[in-house]
């Protein structure tokens, strides 16, 4: 495999990461946890939930998720690390929604429904900032993705951002996970991300590129990040080999909220 992040992390350049100012990000779907259809999601492996707690009492650590904040809370709970909802309009806390955008938010649902009225196998998740149409749940998923795509493309002021079996909706003016880890970069004086991402949305981190971002792709599939893993299941051995090379520091779990 070409650039393979586990090759390069045996080498100098986890260690020359960690002896930085360093902030780590990590997508939660298919990055953290592993990936699953069903929306409510799943849990991260006992393992890598270990892992991730020591490795944010090492270094300061922003989970950044197309989740709501509140559900992305309840997925990776405990102090000491930095949760980002909604593609990254939810900086570090769940925030109010403006009642512009709840009524885009709720006009575009009832507007899905319309277009995609007698179609199987397709749902709304209602993210009150956002919508994901959730789709591939039955054998003509295919068809029903071209409908999901079209009816989205039909949304007047959305962004449209595609994931694995889901189409996320999103007010166009709202920020990106691109732009969630330029602003904890700055506010916590931090140089580089190393990010870890599988979803197109995680792009907008990747294209920011080095020196302020190191990506790493998770899985398969064309991607701007320089680095690869083979699998979710690789994210432990990253996430132990960055136990390893710092100490755990006091200060962070303040710093850090
Ligand atoms: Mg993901």
């Amino acid at each position: 495999m070409r650039n393979d992040f586990l090759a390069g992390a045996r080498g100098p350049l986890l260690a020359d990461l960690a002896a930085g100012r360093l902030l780590l990000g990590f997508d939660y779907d298919g990055v953290l946890a592993p990936l699953v259809t069903a929306p409510d999601g799943r849990t991260m492996r006992p393992v890598t939930a270990r892992l991730l707690r020591e490795v944010a009492r090492r270094y300061p650590v922003a989970v950044v998720s197309g989740r709501a904040f509140r559900d992305l809370s309840r997925l990776v709970p405990g102090p000491g690390l930095v949760r980002v909802g909604n593609h990254g309009f939810e900086l570090g806390r769940a925030v109010a929604v403006p009642r512009r955008v709840l009524a885009q938010v709720a006009g575009w649902e009832a507007a899905v429904g319309r277009m995609l009225e007698g179609l199987p196998g397709w749902h709304v998740e209602h993210k009150r900032s956002t919508l994901s149409i959730h789709y591939g749940m039955g054998r003509e998923w295919r068809r029903v993705e071209r409908a999901v795509q079209a009816a989205g493309r039909a949304l007047r002021g959305a962004r449209l951002l595609p994931g694995k079996k889901v189409l996320n909706v999103i007010p166009a003016s709202f920020p990106t996970k691109g732009d969630a880890v330029l602003r904890l970069l700055g506010r916590y004086r931090l140089d580089v991300a190393l990010f870890l991402g599988d979803d197109r949305t995680d792009e907008d981190v990747f294209r920011i590129g080095e020196p302020t971002v190191v990506g790493v792709r998770v899985g398969p599939g064309v991607t701007a990040a320089r680095w690869r893993l083979r699998s979710q299941e690789d994210v432990d051995q990253v996430l132990e080999r960055l136990r390893v090379l710092r100490a755990p520091r006091r200060a962070l779990r303040r710093a850090l909220r």
